[in-house]
């Protein structure tokens, strides 16, 4: 952000309530446990960030019964100018608001958080490190695990020998074409071990 290569601006629901207290929550309709973030607030936010996003900015929510978020969204999600992202609270938030402005749902797995802002800064940081000039070396980007359906091979850096534990020989041979035959056989080794449903896809 400091070098201009992106910009995040975070924007407080809180301050657009018309409720006194900085009130933005409910009870729900119908019963039922926790509060509800109520849509007046939730419409006055974001008219005001649709000004600065501009009128292309998708609304994404996050929301655990959203898509899943994976590196081939982050890739979709970095060629856009711009995006709004939504956080819910407590139970989430009105439906109404929700259908009004929401473009996408989009999850950071199964399982359930307090809020949507760890979600949001996990987005923005999947996402922003593959806009250009992010990375000191954008390659280290492309030969990220998953950007080729597979895991990336495992990384050793210096001393040669620590522990009594040595780096495979062959990375030290300056043969690049072995060594990247010798690092894709690993990616495959390590995906059938780990994540053998990447190879079914
Ligand atoms: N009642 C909702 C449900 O059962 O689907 C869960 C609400 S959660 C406690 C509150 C907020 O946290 C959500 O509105 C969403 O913004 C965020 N959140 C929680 N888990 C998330 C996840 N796995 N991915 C993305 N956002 C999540």
């Amino acid at each position: 952000m400091e070098k201009g290569k992106l910009q995040i601006e975070a924007v407080n629901i809180r301050d657009y309530t018309e409720e006194k207290h900085g009130r933005v929550d409910d009870y729900p309709y119908g019963g039922g446990a926790g509060m509800v973030m109520q849509a007046q607030p939730v419409y006055d936010c974001y008219r005001h960030v649709r000004q600065m996003a501009g009128d292309d900015a998708p609304v994404i929510y996050m929301s655990p019964q959203g898509q899943t978020l994976n590196q081939a969204m982050a890739g979709e999600l970095a060629s856009l100018e711009s995006m709004i992202i939504l956080c819910g609270h407590y139970e989430g938030i009105d439906q109404r608001v929700l259908d009004e402005i929401v473009d996408r749902e989009i999850s950071i797995g199964d399982y359930v958080l307090t809020g949507g802002e760890l979600p949001a800064m996990v987005l923005a940081d999947c996402v922003s490190r593959l806009l250009p000039g992010v990375l000191h070396n954008s390659e280290s980007a492309l030969h990220e695990s998953f950007e080729d359906g597979l895991l990336e091979h495992a990384q050793y850096t210096r001393p040669r020998v620590w522990m009594g534990r040595e780096v495979p020989e062959i990375l030290l041979s300056g043969d690049h074409a072995r060594v990247d035959e010798y690092r894709y056989q690993e990616s495959l080794e390590r995906t059938r071990a780990l994540r053998p449903d990447l190879l079914e896809t």
